[in-house]
């Protein structure tokens, strides 16, 4: 019998689950750096050689409407040039692992989809840079704001549109467990929305949940992988640490520091873009066909940038652990979610520091654990 739940944690997972969860953990490493990597030859095909430029010439992309043309050609021919790479270490690697259930013709159908809703969201977005950059030549910074606002506001609301257009979803059949949650919500001061079961397991063997906002209500939708396995007191303690990050705001903390850290990319690719006027065809900062490059210092930028971002989630990991805690009182079936989320996600629960502090935005599970007793020994 384990000790400690790190130690259960560590037990569970065996030697092969070990091997596996450190080797995902590097998969993920490479996996974003190829994509990077991806996104330079992609520029590279595309502006150097005249390419976009022609491109931006055969759409009409001086004009307003041609703009957008530009821009959803150039998403969309930037999606399939990405496809080998998402194949890889998205597909590839959860059969690997072997966590993937989809068929190939699945999965290619769900990156269809969701390249499909990308490519109109940032479509929109890059869209609209392009216009405040040919409306404000000099003072662009104010409206590039609230485009970026009104871009964060769009990717918070699409998103339980995202997963479901991933998931089917069921009403939750327990109707205990339902009333269990209810009163959960209740004494935490929230509006419950109900229990959706999103039908994960035909996908994947990886368990999640989250809460997602239904009209001025919220709603729990949970993996039936997560929910077949965690029991009514794990789900529990996973819903409260979500009410947690609804009690303290951490959406739209996260949102403003998203925004912000967009708003700086977009102003460091203007810089670039307008070093690379009067090259390649290209006419300036206000020219659809530089959006390779943009999209380019964009990406390269946020990479660094996570860093800081990551140090502000993880910290409001910490924050909604200890709200969870206190909500539910129950350290038990705490350390117990751990052990089922590290299995059934292959997770390292001891990772690198530094990929930890750069790459994770949430702490690692032998920290989360080591905080959790911490905040159960003194209260
Ligand atoms: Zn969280």
């Amino acid at each position: 019998m384990a000790e400690t739940a790190l130690q259960e944690i560590y037990e569970t997972l065996g030697k092969e689950g070990l091997r596996k969860a450190r080797w995902q953990e590097k998969m993920r490493i490479w996996g974003m750096l190829a994509q990077i990597a991806g996104m330079a030859l992609f520029a590279l095909v595309m502006v150097p050689t005249g390419w976009a430029a022609a491109l931006r010439d055969a759409l009409g992309g001086g004009t307003t409407f041609g703009a957008l043309l530009v821009v959803l050609v150039l998403m969309a021919l930037q999606s399939l040039f990405a496809l080998p790479l998402a194949w890889y270490f998205d597909y590839r690697v959860e059969r690997l692992l072997g966590t993937g259930r989809q068929t190939l013709a699945g999965w290619l159908l769900d990156y269809l989809k969701q390249g499909l809703i990308n490519v109109v969201i940032f479509g929109l977005f890059f869209w609209a840079v392009y216009l405040v950059f040919r409306a404000w030549p000099t003072a662009w910074l104010p409206a590039l704001v609230g485009v970026v606002a009104l871009l964060v506001l769009a990717l918070y609301l699409a998103q339980p549109l995202m997963v479901r257009a991933q998931f089917k979803a069921e009403p939750l059949a327990d109707e205990e467990l339902s009333a269990r949650l209810a009163r959960l919500f209740e004494k935490a001061g929230f509006a419950f929305g109900g229990v959706g079961v999103l039908r994960a397991g035909e996908k994947t063997s990886k368990g999640n949940a989250m809460l997602v906002p239904r009209g001025s209500r919220l709603e729990v939708l949970v993996f039936d992988t997560l929910l077949e396995e965690i029991g009514p007191e794990g789900l529990e303690v996973v819903v409260a640490h979500e009410l947690g990050h609804r009690a303290h705001k951490d959406w739209p903390a996260m949102l403003a520091l998203f925004g912000l850290l967009f708003v700086v990319g977009i102003a460091l690719a203007h810089a670039v873009l307008a070093g690379l006027t009067g090259r390649w065809g290209l006419s300036g900062p206000g020219d659809p066909a530089t959006l390779p490059v943009l999209m380019l210092v964009l990406n390269l930028w946020m990479l660094v940038a996570q860093a800081a971002m990551n140090a502000f989630l993880r910290s409001r990991e910490y924050a909604a652990d200890r709200y969870a805690l206190e909500l539910t009182g129950n350290l038990e079936a705490f350390e117990h979610t751990f052990v089922t989320l590290a299995r059934q996600n292959l997770a390292d629960p001891e990772p690198p520091q530094w990929v930890e502090s750069w790459l994770h935005d949430h702490p690692s599970i032998a920290r989360r654990l080591e905080a959790a007793r911490r905040v159960a020994r003194s209260s």
